[in-house]
């Protein structure tokens, strides 16, 4: 069973979190789940996000959201706040151990050398977020909205940040790629199934392929582009199928 991973934008609606430099928490910490969201969707994982828009949820309803959907893994998106000279990336558990330790260690050490100050791991017993989730939860502090140079960094090294965070929930959940073979791959040698509804003959045939010959694993001799199609010679049937009717296996 694929993992369910939760992304918890801070904030929202009512609440726009910090501000500082015409920038609102609520906003960046949106933007950033949103992304890391679309770099999960490579991986073996379902993804569920409290909020997808502006809109508010307390901290308690969104760690019930989680629990009640039986999210493996919790990672809540925030911006730190402070005074001007205030800098850097933390990231806060309710506990330092375990995955959350590990998580921790590891997103740390990415924030690092994408240029963040490293403010390091804080225990936050205090935190809805951390405390009534069930499963593993951490806290990322994406550097301080009160600082000018954390928000160039926020800014310029937005997809850098993404990656990271992606990066290290793919380690500590041991996510796996998901193998997208697309017939753009298929070559003379490769081994292949016809789907149902294939034809055959060549891209101008449109000969419906015998359902005895659906499913079953072929081999491609060679390929061709023929009008626009590209098409493979199916070694045991002796007749070109285009591509698209073809899956690697
Ligand atoms: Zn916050």
């Amino acid at each position: 069973m694929n993992k369910l991973i939760y992304l918890d934008p801070g904030h929202g609606g009512k609440d726009s979190g910090a501000v500082g430099y015409g920038r609102k928490e609520a906003d960046d910490v949106l933007k950033m789940a949103k992304k890391v969201k679309s770099l999960l969707s490579a991986y073996n994982c379902k993804v569920g996000m409290t909020r997808t828009n502006d809109t508010y949820a307390s901290p308690s309803g969104k760690a019930t959201i989680a629990n009640k959907a039986g999210a493996d893994f919790f990672v809540s998106f925030h911006r730190n706040s402070a005074d001007s000279s205030a800098k850097g990336y933390e990231t806060l558990v309710y506990a330092n151990s375990g995955t959350k330790k590990e998580f921790a260690n590891k997103i740390n050490a990415k924030m690092k050398a994408i240029g963040f100050t490293n403010r390091g791991t804080k225990v936050r017993t205090g935190l809805a977020v951390l405390r009534q989730t069930k499963m593993p939860a951490v806290l990322l502090e994406l550097g301080f909205i009160s600082n000018k140079k954390d928000n160039e960094i926020f800014v310029s090294k937005f997809d850098k940040i993404a990656e990271a965070i992606t990066s290290v929930i793919v380690d500590v959940n041991n996510l796996k790629k998901v193998t997208t073979t697309s017939n753009a791959s298929i070559k003379a040698g490769s081994t292949v199934k016809i789907k149902s509804g294939a034809k055959y003959g060549g891209a101008s045939s449109g000969k419906s392929v015998s359902s005895a010959y659906i499913g079953k694993k072929y081999t491609v001799t060679k390929v061709q582009t023929n009008k626009g199609v590209k098409e493979a010679l199916i070694k045991q049937l002796n007749s070109w199928v285009p591509t698209k009717y073809l899956s690697i296996v």
